[in-house]
Parts: C-alpha cells; structure tokens; sequence
C-alpha cells in the first residue's frame, strides 16, 4: 500500500488510535493533517513526524464546532487543494448507567462523537466531490453493535455512527467516493487506560486472540480501506476486537 502524496486528515489523532493511524498513513508517504482541540499539541504532534521524515501538519479543530472544522479543512484547501481521505477518529466516553447518567453526559458523548462525524463529514465531502474522488472512514466501536452497560451514551453515539455511513455510502457512491466504518473491541489508549485490573482480566477473558488490541490494529484496517484494494468495498464495518463478538 502506497499514499505517496495523497492528504489526509485525521480527527482526534494528537493521541492513541488517531496517533497510530496518522503515523501509518504519513510512513506510507501521505501529507497526514494531524488535529485535536489544542493547536499547540496539534503542533507538536506533527512536528513529532516531520522529524522522522514524514510530512504532517498540525491545526486545533474541536470538530463538535462547525466553524472550526470549516476552518481548518479551508486552509488544508487552501494549501493542497484537496483532501483525499477523513479518518473520523475523534471520540470521548462518559459513562455511567442510565438512571445516574446526567444530561450533559449524554449530549457531550453525542455531540463529540456524532455530531463530530457530521460536521467533518459534511464539510469534506463538498471538497470530495468536486474531485469525484474520495475516502472516508469512520471510526465506531463493537459497543455499538453489541451495546454496553454504562454506555448508552457511547453505544448510541457509535451505533448512529454505523447507520450514518450506511446512508452516506449511498448517497456518494455514485461520485467515486467510499464510507466505511471500523469498529474497534477494546483498544489500548488513555481512553482505556483508567480499566480497573479485574475488569481487564475479565475482557481478557473474552477475546478469543488473548490480547488487547493495539492501535496498529485499527491502523491496518483503516489503510487497507483505504487503499486500492478496497475499491469495491462501501457502507461496511470492519470488526477489529480480536474476535470478541464473534
Ligand atoms: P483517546 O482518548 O486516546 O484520544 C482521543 C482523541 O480525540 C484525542 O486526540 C483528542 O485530542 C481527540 N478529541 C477529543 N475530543 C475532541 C474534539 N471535540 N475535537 C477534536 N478532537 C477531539 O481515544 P482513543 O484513541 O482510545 O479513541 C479514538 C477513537 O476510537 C474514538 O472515536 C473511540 O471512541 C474509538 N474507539 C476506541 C476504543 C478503545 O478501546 N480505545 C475502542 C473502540 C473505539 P485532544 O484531547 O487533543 O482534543
């Protein structure tokens, strides 16, 4: 798989799973547009990658606010006169169960992860198809096929994410443009990391690989979306849980 030139730009990729799939993307000759609420960490995050070679840019996009996102994809146009793949990848968990979960836990978890992907979405896809050409990958989680106590916020937010991507393949396909969503099982990342010691044995115990999954994973998976070879290959979700919801 090669990306030599292509633009793409990673929501939510200052850290964890985002990280590892705008470093995948720029060791396979990409201009990766790395971005995170913080321009300063945005920054660093990619100046990080033009030290090893790669070639990345860094910008502070809260991809819930409309006018950042239309900002910042304006000045990567501005720039590179096109994008040609969005990883949707920034996400957030508020969990608690329903009777505990609060209003702003349910619409924070929802406006990030949800509204996020539209607003991206929606504002790429103009440039995407004026070019009739396109990628765009979405990243949704297992917990929103399988659902979770103490994530009705998050299940929500990542099953809409699912049944976005089945329409918007639809509506686009005819324009030379893919959507696909990945769904990770659990993932190493700070998103993970506050698991109580149990509850990770116990999630062990229910991945058939025997391991938890790594960013590299949800990496793999989302360039070979991306590539060539996955040209005929619209409107799915890729499980990559170690086979725990088999
Ligand atoms: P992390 O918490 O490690 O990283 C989240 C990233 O999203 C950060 O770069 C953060 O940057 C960014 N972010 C958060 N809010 C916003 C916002 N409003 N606007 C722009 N960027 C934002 O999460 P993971 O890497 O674990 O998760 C990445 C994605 O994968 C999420 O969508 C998550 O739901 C999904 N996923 C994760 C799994 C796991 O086990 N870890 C399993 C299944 C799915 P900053 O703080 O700088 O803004």
């Amino acid at each position: 798989m090669n990306f030599k030139d292509e633009i793409v730009l990673v929501t939510g990729s200052t850290r964890g799973i985002g990280r590892e799939i705008a470093q995948a993307f720029a060791r396979e000759g990409a201009v990766v547009v790395i971005t995170g609420r913080n321009d300063e960490i945005a920054q660093k995050a990619s100046a990080e990658l033009t030290a090893q070679g790669c070639r990345a840019e860094g910008f502070g996009c809260d991809v819930t606010n409309f006018g950042s996102v239309q900002k910042t994809v304006n000045k990567i146009l501005d720039k590179y006169n096109r994008i040609d793949i969005l990883v949707n990848n920034a996400g957030i968990t508020k969990d608690n169960l329903l009777l505990r979960m609060s209003e702003s836990e349910w619409d924070d978890v929802i406006q990030v992860n949800l509204r996020g992907v539209f607003n991206c979405t929606k504002v790429i896809t103009k440039a995407m198809l004026k070019a009739k050409k396109g990628r765009i990958i979405n990243i949704a989680s297992i917990i929103g096929i399988t659902g979770n106590a103490g994530q009705a916020n998050y299940a929500a937010s990542k099953a809409g994410i699912i049944g976005f991507t089945k329409s918007i393949a639809r509506e686009i396909a005819s324009r030379g443009i893919t959507v696909n969503a990945i769904a990770p099982g659990y993932i190493m990342t700070d998103m993970t990391a506050q698991l109580k010691e149990e509850t990770r044995a116990q999630i062990l115990k229910s991945i058939p690989l025997g391991r938890l999954g790594t960013g590299k994973d949800v990496a793999g998976a989302c360039l070979f979306l991306a590539s060539k070879e996955a040209n005929y290959i619209t409107g799915q979700t890729i499980v990559v849980d170690g086979g725990m919801a088999i």
